[in-house]
């Protein structure tokens, strides 16, 4: 059995089009362009390109974005500053600081100085707080939301289903869990979340109609591991070395993705699977800031 692909790409693109109709609308109905502000402490070149691969889909949707770089050495105290402005200043809808910063800046204070109708991460505890309880106005974190939306715009839809999420991390695996109990429409599944002190992982990873990778490992779910007829979506990113290719490396996820496709009745690939998905839905909660700062229902 050939799995089908599900094509993030392409789910990103539509959603990146009906981002852009919602730019047009925001600016007909009340002259609101959403604005979204990157700020990039360091010089992580991962984090470099993710900022700009970031601001490079605010300019095509409309969005206007800022990208405030800053040194290695910034201080705790100039950051809260530059967050301080950003959350006084009307113009801007999303304040996004991209993460993981340099060693002497506390991260979970920094989440928590931005203001929680500008946290288009969906990171700071309110946020948080208000999706564990099914606030509909809380921002859904990027990453696990995607998921969400890819696996209903291509009929898979969760409701009933047995979902087996390996890793539980703050930014996918638990909030990913939470999404997918909710009540409400892209929840109601019942949701195991596994990880590294799992007993017998392997048997729990069978029994998933929905088995969701996000362990940061290479190909570490194999094709035994998935249930004929599941479906697979993998989170993870990872470089194996590759010296056939220009940059010597190349990309993987947390699934063998041939062995899995073999049994799988649909996966993601990495990458364009869960990666584009990320990008537009954090464009969708740029909106959902724009629209709620605004008063623009
Ligand atoms: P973390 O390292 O924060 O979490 C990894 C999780 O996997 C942990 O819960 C860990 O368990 C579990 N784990 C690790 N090894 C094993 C093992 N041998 N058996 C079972 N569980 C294991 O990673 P993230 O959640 O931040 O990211 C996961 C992956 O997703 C990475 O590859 C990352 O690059 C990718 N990613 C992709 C994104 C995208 O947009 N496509 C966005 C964010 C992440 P324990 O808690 O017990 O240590």
């Amino acid at each position: 059995m050939a799995a089908d692909i599900i094509d993030g790409k392409k789910i990103a693109a539509d959603i990146r089009g009906e981002v852009k109709e919602q730019v047009e609308e925001l600016l007909e109905q009340g002259d609101v362009r959403p604005g979204l502000s990157v700020v990039l402490v360091g010089d992580n070149p991962a984090s470099a390109v993710y900022v700009r691969m970031k601001a490079k889909a605010c300019e095509e949707t409309g969005i206007k974005s800022e990208v405030i770089k800053m040194e290695k050495e910034t201080t705790q105290q100039e950051l809260e500053d530059v967050i301080d402005r950003l959350n006084a200043d009307p113009s801007v809808h999303g304040i996004l600081v991209q993460l993981p910063l340099p060693e002497q800046i506390v991260e979970r204070d920094i989440i928590m100085r931005i203001a929680p109708e500008k946290d288009v991460d969906g990171f700071h505890p309110v946020n948080v707080g208000r999706m564990v309880i099914g606030d509909p106005s809380a921002f859904r974190p990027a990453t696990p939301a995607g998921v969400v939306e890819m696996l209903m715009r291509t009929g898979h839809d969760p409701s009933g289903k047995r979902v087996v999420i390996v890793g539980r991390s703050n930014i996918v695996g638990k909030p990913l869990a939470v999404l997918l109990m909710q009540k409400m429409k892209g929840g109601n599944a019942t949701v195991t979340v596994a990880h590294s002190r799992t007993q017998d992982l392997a048997a729990v990873m069978r029994e998933a109609d929905i088995l969701v990778a996000a362990i940061g490992a290479a190909e570490f779910v194999k094709g035994d591991n998935v249930k004929p007829g599941a479906v697979v979506i993998d989170v993870g990113v990872n470089r194996l070395d590759d010296a056939s290719t220009e940059k010597g490396y190349r990309l993987v996820g947390d699934v063998a993705y041939d062995e899995a496709a073999e049994v799988a009745a649909a996966i993601t690939p990495v990458p364009g699977g869960v990666g584009p998905m990320t990008i537009a839905m954090l464009l969708t909660n740029c909106i959902k800031a724009a629209r709620e700062i605004s008063g623009i229902s």
